[in-house]
């Protein structure tokens, strides 16, 4: 198990490892004593994975309740002469710039690294933005690995460049290298036992605009440094023959160009990059020299080749520079071998001089059945949307249903269509606030999950409730974040290291903000639930329904582990009148139809019943095992 090998004190061992499980090893070999994070695909493994032996190596490892939070603990702790490490996703990264970019300024004491997955495709989030352009705009260095084994490698780097520089580095993995296993050579064992000691220094420590004048010029300082340290940065190569034709390539576009070039079956001077900012201007420059042609391949945008370009000019050095911005690398979507093969095959005027090597493997191109997302058999999320459509249907106004981010995204698929907008953590209530203040007439609607809420939801709520928004918020809590991997939240009672916390309620947070109209209902309790968000919907200001069961994937884990199976429920054919509003309406992945005939299969029924409940001739019951 790849847990087993996160602690193995066995220096130069080779094993199988994913990228995230690489940056978990490598921080426990360098010796980091505060872990933080907020689940985020791709990166939330970092933290699980610390999290699992976190006690066994003395790490403090902690789920925070959003990035920033997560951000600022490791800051702190760095600041106490400790290491510490924060992991996020790209758009995590949005949320902790606000501290990050000042982080410069103050600088840091014990290594501090930040290790962000960018997701080029997106797989699996709502944009695909390029995490080094907050390196540059913070000045902080920015590293970055090309395969899982560099991963593991330049974490303990990152943290001596950030102890030798004072500053914040930024570790950036793509979710290709985030998710890809490799082969791994573990390294030494390096625990730091530190005493923690915050040496009081206003004039470093509290940024305000006088200090901030000082200490923008330190960082200018500590920046120069840090360009020259990725002159010699150990993870920078060129290699390859000498030729008219040459390649750059950061982080995991290495692997790429190099498979890239072996299907064309020819060699060609590479330059390595696993320093993403700032550039190595001198090795760039010698690189470049006696190149006619240089082709720069990176993900996602033309970073590196505008640093190259610039590069060039200055040093009057006449390459013609291609990649991204030049449409030789498309502008979008991630890279594959494919692609630069392609690119690279075109520039250097080579056609495809092995014919068939750049077709894709016939296994791909063969017509696989597309599968939407879906909400689990079973799953309370399904129930909550279906009662906000019932019950919207009831007032016949209409409605607009404001949707967040978090496993109830897959509500947004027939027959469900759950919601009408989902922009980012927390922007449900924000933007009924705005459809309300804006005019529109109709019934505005929240939904929001509980994670999301801690997350981003309470200062939107306290908004709505301040400006006397009249909308409803549905709060989907299932006391987990599920979608990222059933990280426990604030709701769980439980923290990432599995100790029992104090469970928080929302509905007491709720009605701690000023909201006087709250009701919690058991989601599978659909008649009660559809008369609740009826009455908030009615109630004349900020309302708030919470609809809890228990996510139905971790129900059914624990019947199993007990040996026990749920009862499911079937269709009595005497009664069923083929209506079909349990697959219209609801659409339970357990409820199918085959020669107009509706069955559930017994073994995806939860036994939740609430297809029982909607079934208007009372067609379903609960039957035997
Ligand atoms: S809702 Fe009831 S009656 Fe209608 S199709 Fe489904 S099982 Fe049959
Ligand atoms: S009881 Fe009905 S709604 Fe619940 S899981 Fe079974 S088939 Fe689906």
């Amino acid at each position: 198990m790849e847990t087993d090998y996160l602690t193995l004190d066995s220096m130069g061992k080779r094993v199988l490892m994913t990228g995230n499980g690489a940056v978990a090893r490598g921080a426990i070999e360098a010796g980091v004593k505060v872990a933080t994070s907020y689940p985020g695909t791709p990166a939330s493994e970092i933290l699980s994975s610390i999290a699992a032996v976190a006690k066994k190596v003395g790490i403090y490892a902690e789920w925070s309740i959003n990035e920033k939070v997560a951000f600022e603990v490791a800051f702190a702790a760095s600041l106490s002469g400790i290491r510490a490490l924060m992991a996020c996703k790209h758009l995590g990264f949005n949320w902790i710039s606000d501290a990050f970019l000042v982080s410069a300024y103050t600088g840091v004491n014990g290594g501090l690294v930040v290790v962000v997955s960018d997701d080029p495709h997106p797989h699996s989030s709502q944009n695909a933005e390029d995490t080094r352009y907050y390196s540059k705009m913070g000045k902080v260095p920015c590293l970055e690995p090309s395969d899982p084994d560099e991963a593991r490698k330049i974490i303990p780097m990152a943290f001596d460049l950030s102890e030798s520089l004072q500053l914040p580095i930024v570790v950036r993995l793509t979710s290709r290298i985030s998710h890809s296993r490799g082969d791994v050579e573990l390294g030494e064992m390096r625990r730091k036992d530190r005493e923690p000691k915050f040496e009081k220094d206003p004039k470093r420590y509290a940024v305000i605009a006088p200090h901030a004048r000082e200490r923008h010029l330190w960082l200018n300082n500590q920046y120069a440094k840090a360009a020259e340290a990725m002159e010699s940065f150990p993870l920078n190569w060129i290699e390859g023959p000498r030729g008219d034709f040459g390649i750059i390539a950061n982080g995991l576009n290495y692997s790429y160009v190099k498979e890239a070039l072996g299907i064309l079956g020819i060699e060609a001077p590479i330059l390595k990059l696993s320093s993403a900012n700032p550039i190595p201007k001198r090795l760039v420059a010698n690189f470049l020299r006696g190149l006619k042609e240089c082709l720069v391949v990176e993900e996602i945008e033309p970073i590196t080749e505008e640093g190259v370009k610039a590069i060039a000019q200055a040093e009057g050095i006449p390459v013609k520079v291609y990649g991204r911005s030049t449409g030789h690398i498309p502008l979008q979507w991630e890279l594959n071998p494919d692609i630069v093969a392609g690119a690279i095959s075109k520039i250097a005027g080579l056609g495809n001089p092995r014919p068939g090597l750049l077709a894709k493997p016939k296994a791909v191109q063969l017509e696989i059945g597309r599968r939407t997302p879906f909400l689990c058999a079973g799953c309370p999320h399904r129930a909550s949307y279906y009662s906000i459509k019932q019950a919207l249907r009831r007032i016949n106004k209409g409605g607009i249903i404001a949707g967040d981010r978090g496993c109830y995204n897959q509500g947004i698929y027939p027959p469900l269509n759950g919601y009408d907008t989902c922009i980012c953590m927390g922007a449900s209530i924000g933007m009924a606030c705005g459809f309300y203040k804006a005019g529109v007439k109709e019934p505005i609607v929240a939904v929001i999950g509980e994670s999301t809420f801690f997350h981003a939801g309470i200062p939107p709520l306290i908004n709505a409730v301040h400006n006397n928004a009249n909308i409803t918020v549905v709060i989907f809590d299932n006391s987990w974040t599920s979608m990222t991997g059933f990280q426990p939240n604030p709701a769980t009672g439980m923290n990432a290291m599995g100790e029992e916390t104090r469970r928080l309620n929302v509905e007491e947070i709720c009605k701690a903000c000023g909201v006087e109209f709250v009701k919690v209902v058991d989601s599978f309790k659909v008649g009660e639930l559809i008369e609740a968000i009826e009455s908030a919907i009615k109630f004349p200001g900020p309302a708030v329904v919470v609809s809890r069961h228990e996510c139905a994937v971790r129900e059914m884990g624990r019947l199993r582990r007990r040996g026990e199976r749920p009862r499911p429920y079937a269709v009595d054919p005497t009664r069923c009148t083929a209506c079909k509003i349990c697959l219209s309406q609801f659409g339970c992945p357990a409820i199918s139809i085959e020669d107009g005939k509706i069955s559930i299969d017994k073994y995806s029924c939860t036994g939740c019943g609430v297809c029982a409940q909607i079934c208007p001739s009372k067609a379903i019951a609960q039957v035997e095992v």
